[in-house]
């Protein structure tokens, strides 16, 4: 991969950057954020207890919704760029809100959110667009699901329309079992979310996540990577919003990257362009690779959260310029990153019950940890009143490493792992098993 640096423009001030989001892949953005020297202070809302032990970061607990104080805190810190982490607020149009109030944000408007948070909106998009992905069905009433469902030769994928928090999927074995999902979801399993279901073929072949930082009109790509969303070793049990992650992907070689490129990133951003969508900030591309090729399984509109955590450590100090390029519309478009050419591994701990209840509350030991090349991001704690550190959350704790292989990063986030301990505490043992030469399926 070339290597190249991006700080040939080093346009304007960027001392004090603003992050909105709580979780792991929050806190990851700002660490590569805050390894920029001109960068002063990274700020977080809400963040989350990890927050303030990353260098240069402070948590501002404010409400985002009460928009005066939003932008009374903003003017006042005088932030220089905000970097909107999670779907709610971009789909909620808070990008849009802060760009008319003048700040530079990374970040898509509600136009360019609607990639992720309406499937039927994005299954449409592809359509137009010609870019590929499984064949699909829109449908408003069970009545409709039932007449597709009984025609099918196969058990359809179904999919609540709106956002769900990664559990609006589903995948039956039976045409029972699809009819049942579909009703769950039209009962209103996911409230307004489920006013609309998808109906899909369902596609066959590895998952491999594709980001591109977006400027409106050009883009560069990040490094890959693979995550495992299955809650259980094998990749068996129920979905998750992740379980762990590496980078890059070693499936996507530079020549089947290229044409992912052509047959889906490019047709993605020239038919937001032709839809007049201003898309400034990231577009994520979840995709399936299929025998007949690359397929897209979803878009988000955000980083993944954990392959943000896992990338992250990869990044160089230009990265934030990047992010500021993007907000202003001015990528050439030719940039290289400058990225570590190590590779990386990030493995979830998380409490017990996790996806379904969990509790919280919990405290959290943390023992004698590596920190050469290795980072822990917390996805979800909080402080007690005395200092210690809680759970909260049903992802706790991103546990990062690099080197220079995946045997090696994750040897290396295991021995962190044993040294980290909370009532309930889980993580799969097998996370990058596709990419480990050392581990086997029976260990
Ligand atoms: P999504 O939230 O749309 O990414 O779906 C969550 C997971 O469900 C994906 O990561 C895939 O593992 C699986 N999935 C979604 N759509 C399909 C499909 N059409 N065929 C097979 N698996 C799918």
């Amino acid at each position: 991969m070339s290597i190249k640096s991006t700080s040939s423009k080093k346009v304007s001030r960027l001392e004090n950057i603003l992050i909105i989001g709580n979780g792991g892949r929050e806190n990851s953005l700002a660490w590569a954020i805050q390894k920029n020297k001109l960068v002063n202070k990274v700020y977080i809302i809400p963040g989350n207890a990890g927050s303030e032990r990353i260098n240069k970061c402070k948590r501002i607990k404010i409400d985002i919704n009460n928009k005066n104080e939003l932008v009374d805190t903003l003017d006042f810190l005088k932030i220089d760029l905000i970097v909107i982490g999670p779907e709610i607020p971009l789909a909620n149009g808070l990008a849009d809100f802060l760009r008319k109030k003048n700040f530079k944000v990374f970040g898509p408007g509600k136009d360019g959110a609607k990639l992720e948070y309406s499937k039927s909106w994005a299954k449409e998009f592809m359509r137009d667009a010609n870019i590929p992905t499984a064949n699909f069905w829109k449908v408003n009433s069970l009545e409709e699901a039932k007449k597709i469902i009984h025609s099918s030769l196969t058990p359809l994928v179904v999919k609540a329309d709106g956002l769900a928090s990664g559990k609006g999927v589903f995948i039956p074995d039976s045409k029972d079992e699809c009819y049942k999902a579909t009703e769950l979801i039209f009962n209103g399993k996911f409230g307004n979310s489920g006013n609309v279901v998808v109906l899909e073929e369902k596609i066959q072949g590895p998952e491999v996540s594709v980001f591109a930082l977006c400027d409106g009109k050009r883009y560069i790509l990040l490094p890959t990577a693979q995550d495992h969303k299955r809650l259980n070793e094998k990749d068996k049990g129920p979905n998750t919003g992740g379980m762990g992650a590496y980078s890059p992907a070693p499936l996507l070689t530079d020549d089947y990257l290229h044409r992912v490129t052509k047959e889906i990133v490019e047709p993605t951003i020239d038919e937001l362009n032709k839809k007049n969508i201003d898309y400034k900030g990231v577009i994520y591309f979840g995709l399936m690779i299929t025998n007949s090729g690359p397929k897209v399984i979803e878009y988000n509109c955000r980083f993944g959260d954990p392959e943000c955590q896992t990338i992250m450590p990869l990044m160089d100090q230009d990265f934030v310029y990047l992010l500021e390029k993007c907000s202003m519309g001015n990528l050439a478009g030719d940039e290289k990153i400058v990225y570590s050419d190590k590779v990386s591994g990030c493995v979830i701990a998380t409490s017990k019950g996790y996806p379904q209840e969990y509790k919280t509350g919990l405290p959290i030991k943390i023992g004698e940890i590596d920190t050469n090349d290795c980072q822990i991001f917390d996805s979800g704690t909080s402080l007690s009143k005395d200092g210690e550190l809680l759970t909260d959350g049903g992802r706790v704790l991103s546990i990062v490493c690099q080197d220079k292989d995946f045997d090696l990063v994750f040897e290396k986030a295991y021995k962190n792992l044993k040294e980290i301990n909370f009532d309930g505490i889980y993580f799969r043992n097998d996370i990058g098993h596709q990419v480990r030469k050392k581990f086997s399926m029976e260990n």
